[in-house]
């Protein structure tokens, strides 16, 4: 990293600043972060990837108090590259293959950095006419590429919002269906409404669902099994929302998953929208990581049946370059959102709302205050262009068919569970085991060795990787979709795996 030199002001002793926002030294110091970010990004690979550090790290080496006096910028990048980077785990590293990804760009990182810049508040469309607009347009765009529905579009009724996160786009549609439910059936029934998922649904729905106020009791989480690669069974659907009926209870919403977190499972949409549709429910579609492999044409039958479904969302900040945090959520009806969520306080009344002409998207989040988001997917559209970003995402599918081949070919490791996009499920096999052991391994014995195998990838510093637990099964994820990230990475991985699988294996 650069050498920091301190700028003449803060050589004397006290030194005040004029403004906060000085716009001299906003561009001297702006620069300088710039230019830091450049060079972290060119040595990225120089650290290790999931942080070393032990818990408390930061505490001894920060003073217990803010300073009085100001200190100028260099010796606090000074301290960043000293005592903060040791604490990072460096998620845009090309050997970062842990959870999924949280691909940046520069694009989005420009983006981003507009939006802070301009630090716009745009809760309503007169608080920043062109925060709200360029919301609706590249939601339109978005949309348009991931050939959603016309309904789910600004330009055929329905339309798109930029949340922070799944789990609030999970709240927000959640508490759009309950109000339009009760609405019909009374508020005193709120103890009745019934959720449904399955048992590889993201945990932050449960939390999205306690939240919105739905009994616990009443969380129906159905069992996937590895005949149906773990996606929701439109029969078992059908089943629990039978015997809720009959039990007096209202089935209310069913979150449906394109990409599982652990597997990415793909739940079929068409069925089950037909059963929801049935019992007047609502269907929300998380997407979260594999939404974005969809404007790939090869990719888009994974959404085939959305258009039953009420509400759809992807993490743009996961598998689409805008860096954290962008969640796009489209939603066919949005007055039921904005029944749910809308305030009108008369300081925010204003001659365009009353005129019903504009978005106020303060009414499609549950929060007042907003980003202004749509700048970095505009960035990233306008900058990669469909062409590109197909080609980064097809990319990392095709190193990630390139590490299953690998994996696939040596008869020490098996695949757990087809890949899809770009994630391998993979493990020591149970057969590797019992070649090096005088008795059988059970699967235990399988499940620890894999564990040690995950601990002591991570603890080399090279690579980062998480896992997973699917039918008692341990294994290892293998997720690629860093935008640094190249067949060099991902075969230096593979040789990594083998010879700590190696030395595992002949020590147990
Ligand atoms: N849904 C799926 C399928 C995910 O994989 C994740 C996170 O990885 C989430 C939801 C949670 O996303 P968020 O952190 O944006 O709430």
């Amino acid at each position: 990293m650069g050498s920091f030199n301190i700028h003449p002001d803060f050589q004397n002793e006290f030194s005040y600043a004029t403004s906060p926002l000085d716009p001299e030294e906003f561009r001297r110091q702006g620069h300088m972060v710039i230019d830091y970010l450049a060079d972290y990004y060119q040595n990225i690979e120089k650290y290790p990837v999931r942080s070393q550090v032990e818990p408390n790290h930061l505490k001894s080496h920060l003073p217990d108090s803010a300073p009085y006096n100001p200190e100028p910028i260099e010796n606090i990048l000074r301290d960043l590259q000293k005592h903060i980077i040791p604490g990072l785990t460096h998620w845009q590293s090309p050997s970062h293959f842990a959870l999924f990804p949280c691909a940046t760009s520069t694009a989005g990182f420009l983006g981003e950095v507009l939006s802070t810049g301009f630090n716009v508040v745009g809760f309503n469309w007169i608080s920043s006419p062109a925060a709200t607009e360029l919301e609706n347009i590249v939601m339109d765009w978005f949309g348009k590429l991931l050939k959603l529905p016309g309904s789910f579009l600004f330009s055929g009724g329905g339309g798109g919002v930029l949340q922070g996160t799944t789990c609030e786009a999970m709240l927000s549609t959640l508490a759009a269906a309950r109000d339009q439910m009760l609405r019909k059936i009374g508020r005193n029934n709120i103890g009745k409404l019934v959720v449904y998922l399955s048992d590889q649904t993201h945990f932050s729905f449960q939390k999205a669902a306690q939240i919105a106020g739905i009994n616990p009791s009443n969380f129906r989480v159905i069992s996937t099994t590895k005949d149906d690669e773990f996606s929701l069974c439109p029969n078992s659907v059908r089943s629990a929302i039978i015997a809720d009926v009959e039990g007096g209870l209202v089935p209310l919403y069913l979150c449906a998953t394109v990409g599982t977190t652990l597997s990415t499972a793909v739940d079929p949409l068409g069925p089950i929208c037909n059963i929801a549709e049935e019992y007047d429910m609502w269907v929300h579609v998380d997407a979260a990581y594999a939404g974005s492999a969809c404007i790939c044409p090869e990719f888009r039958h994974f959404l085939d049946g959305v258009e039953g479904a009420n509400s759809f969302s992807l993490n743009a900040h996961k598998w689409f370059f805008s860096s954290l945090d962008c969640c796009c959520l489209w939603v066919k009806d949005p007055s039921a959102l904005i029944k749910a969520l809308s305030t009108k306080p008369e300081i925010l009344r204003n001659q365009a709302t009353d005129s019903k002409q504009v978005v106020d998207y303060k009414d499609w989040q549950i929060s007042l205050s907003r980003r202004f988001r749509a700048l970095k997917l505009w960035l990233v559209l306008r900058s990669y262009g469909v062409v590109n970003l197909q080609k980064f995402i097809r990319g990392h599918v095709n190193m990630a068919e390139h590490f299953e081949q690998l994996v696939a070919m040596n008869k020490r490791f098996e695949i757990v569970v087809p890949r899809k996009f770009s994630l391998v499920c993979f493990r020591i096999s149970p057969s590797a085991m019992n070649q090096n052991c005088k008795i059988l391994s059970t699967e235990e014995d399988v499940n620890l060795i894999n564990q040690k195998l995950v601990e002591s990838l991570n603890a080399s510093g090279h690579v980062y990787m998480t896992h997973g637990v699917i039918g008692g099964i341990y294994f290892i994820r293998f997720a690629i979709g860093g935008p640094l990230t190249d067949y060099r990475h991902v075969d230096m991985a593979w040789t990594l795996i083998k010879d700590h699988a190696d030395a595992l294996l002949k020590a147990f």
